[in-house]
């Protein structure tokens, strides 16, 4: 069984279960050693049955003396089974497998691990079985600590232990990678020790070793390939290098047209990518900031300075309204200057030649000539730019690239992920934007908020937002009950006086215009919603946002929201209610009142709450780390120095730098 074999070539079961595994990204052999378990189940105490003691969790070896099905009320059935060792007899049970009967019979030798609970005499509540074992060291699910692993339908984890089992008693030995020095100095596991110890560990601290050994390798590859693209795009050189200061008086009339002044973040940007323009290597910038922290108009200077250079730029967005709009604005910015500006997309073909063009994604695909290239902004939105910039470079192109992202992703991670990438940050808003208003909701208060919120409506014509929760993961069916709940109470006792609109993500299309319509006419003047809100609704007379449940949120979730108000003129305000009580809480929920940056709330969050919050926000479409966790911080720095350390001399260790090889590749490929 060789450990990169596909389970496509295999006939039988492998090939038969290939798609639901690929599911766990189980895809050869090998990712079965790689599918680590997330805990174990501790079956270690092996006891004769004389000795077991109510209460205990323990694995009893013997023979069946009888087995049979009972019936319980309700239909349900119950295996009964009596088990000898020759010191004492013990009943041991399941619930509704009838089929056990087929399998397992009177004279089988049979280990079993489970919970001993009495009931007028001992009893053992069977979680784990297996048949006809003699040897120790054979047996797979019973008598030591057995790993659970992550499943998907149809694949279960006894299913998997016994894959991992088989290929582990075969395997040909795993070839250590990592130099002896780092294993010495970071006082790792052996990696074949460490595969073994990851499924079946003889202790909790020697699973727990094994973990931190792929922790650490899973990081520290991480890292060395970052520096590996790094190292790649550094090596290229670029044509020429953009001149600056030569037309810094186009440049300033340029500024000084502008219908503002930019912010002083503006300012700041801008003159980290003049900078990055004027050297002889392409300028690789990931420009993070809110929507509407004005993006578009630093790109708009950058493709200003590689026209005054004579070379081409090349804008593209996520979507055709996008790519149109992009069109729109930079041409009214532009075309005045004599700079072609073109438009191209799956409906608009390009016919004429072009100084800049906008468009979509889908402009890398087709056959458009470009002849002096200079500059590539993508405006990424949500999804990340990882494989545009890799079909750039595949075109034998090898301009600036900037790249614009208004998803809120934590220095930390940035730093860590796109660690090949220069980060600019645009983290704050154009001044006449006025602060969203931000407090934190004490319950003692909620009475008088509403009565403020009634207040605020009648005299001012405020409209509300009151977000529900999520219950579960999603919008389910729990979620809209309580979201409905919550407008019937609001609508009977509290704003019986307004008029109140329920939208959520259950509604029909033509349903949900409706609602958002009365809404937008201000014919009702709270919309009581779910956080679909969250997702592109554009209210501009909108200027209270009221979340409730706020705990059960992350922060820059929260910011998200309330973003949603604050779009017109008029002063907004964002009001959190939370039944918490817990300080820990409260701090992180107060934190909204002091900040309005995206990514630093973010940041906040993956070190309170740990990275989870930050994936569902990236959509980056793949989980970039397994086991090791971005809010390790210590390990990220540990794992980072040791890279500087090795990565000068990557030649001489020819498996790792394969694996870096390989892990550079999995990144560009297409998501
Ligand atoms: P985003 O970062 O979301 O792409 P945009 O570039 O679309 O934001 O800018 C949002 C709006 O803010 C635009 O109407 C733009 O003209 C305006 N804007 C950009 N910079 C400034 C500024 N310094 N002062 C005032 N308004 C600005
Ligand atoms: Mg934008």
């Amino acid at each position: 069984m060789k450990l990169d074999s596909p389970l496509i070539k295999f006939s039988g079961v492998y090939k038969k279960y290939s798609a639901r595994l690929e599911k766990l990204g189980i895809r050869k052999i090998e990712d079965f050693l790689y599918h680590i378990p997330s805990r174990y189940e501790n079956f270690s105490l092996v006891s004769d049955i004389k000795n077991i003691q109510p209460g205990e969790t323990v694995t009893v070896r013997g023979r069946i003396v009888k087995i049979e099905n009972n019936f319980l009320k309700g239909g349900k059935k119950l295996q009964k089974a009596l088990i000898s060792d020759g010191t004492a007899t013990i009943e041991g049970i399941w619930f509704n497998q009838p089929y056990l009967l087929r399998i397992i019979k009177k004279g089988d030798d049979i280990s079993v691990s489970g919970k001993v609970t009495y009931f007028n005499k001992p009893v053992i509540q069977i979680q784990e079985y297996e048949l006809g074992k003699t040897a120790d060291s054979s047996f797979i699910h019973t008598g030591r600590l057995i790993p659970i692993y992550p499943e998907t339908q149809g694949i279960s984890s006894k299913w998997i232990r016994r894959q991992v089992f088989n290929i582990l008693s075969k395997k040909e030995k795993l070839i250590e990678y990592l130099p002896d020095s780092i294993i010495k100095n970071e006082d790792l596991m052996e990696i074949n020790s460490t595969i073994e110890q990851i499924h079946f560990p003889i202790s909790l601290e020697n699973a727990e070793k094994a973990r931190m050994r792929l922790m650490f390798d899973e990081l520290f590859l991480l890292s060395l390939s970052v520096l590996s693209r790094k190292k790649e795009l550094e090596n290229r050189e670029f044509k020429t290098k953009f001149l600056i200061s030569k037309y810094n008086k186009q440049i300033e009339s340029f500024l000084t047209s502008l219908p503002f002044e930019l912010t002083d973040a503006q300012k700041r940007v801008v003159s980290e990518i003049t900078s990055d323009l004027s050297l002889q290597k392409p300028m690789n910038r990931l420009l993070e900031g809110e929507v509407g922290s004005g993006k578009t108009v630093v790109a708009a200077i950058a493709m200003y300075i590689s026209y005054l250079n004579g070379y081409q730029s090349a804008l593209m967005a996520p979507t055709e309204i996008l790519a149109n709009q992009h069109f729109k604005t930079i041409e009214s910015l532009l075309s005045s200057y004599g700079i072609k500006v073109k438009l191209t997309t799956s409906s608009v073909k390009l016919k004429d030649s072009f100084d800049i063009l906008v468009g979509t994604h889908s402009m890398l695909y087709g056959n458009i000539n470009f002849k002096n290239l200079g500059l590539v902004v993508i405006d990424e939105q949500h999804r990340f730019g990882v494989r545009q910039r890799a079909l750039i470079r595949e075109k034998g192109l090898n301009p600036h690239v900037l790249t614009m992202t208004a998803t809120p992703i934590p220095r930390t991670i940035a730093l860590t992920l796109y660690g090949d990438l220069d980060l600019s940050l645009l983290d704050q808003v154009p001044k006449e934007r006025k602060r969203i208003k931000t407090w934190l909701v004490p319950v003692e208060k909620r009475e008088d908020a509403y009565k403020w919120i009634r207040s605020r409506v009648k005299s001012n014509k405020d409209q509300v937002f009151i977000i529900c929760p999520f219950i579960e993961e999603s919008e389910s069916i729990e979620t809209v009950k309580a979201a409905k709940k919550e407008y019937e109470k609001l609508k009977e006792s509290v704003f019986s006086d307004l008029k109140l609109g329920l939208l959520h993500g259950k509604l029909k299309s033509e349903e949900k215009n409706k609602v958002l319509d009365l809404f937008k006419k201000g014919e009702t003047q709270i919309l009581v919603a779910t956080p679909v809100v969250e997702v592109g609704i554009d209210v501009r007379s909108a200027t209270i946002m009221l979340i409730e449940g706020a705990e059960r949120f992350g922060l820059a979730q929260l910011h998200q929201l309330r973003g949603r108000v604050g779009r017109g003129d008029k002063q907004s305000y964002c009001l959190l209610f939370t039944e918490s009580d817990s300080q820990k809480t409260l701090e992180r929920l107060k934190s909204m009142e002091r900040i309005f940056f995206g990514p630093e709330l973010a940041e906040i969050d993956l070190k309170l709450r740990g990275p989870g919050e930050i994936y569902g926000t990236l959509q980056h479409g793949r989980t970039p780390l397994k086991i090791a966790s971005f809010s390790d911080f210590e390990l990220i720095e540990k794992t980072k120095k040791e890279a500087l350390k090795i990565f000068p001399k990557l030649s001489d260790y020819k498996l790792l730098k394969e694996k870096v090889t390989d892990l550079v590749k999995k990144d560009i490929a297409p998501d």
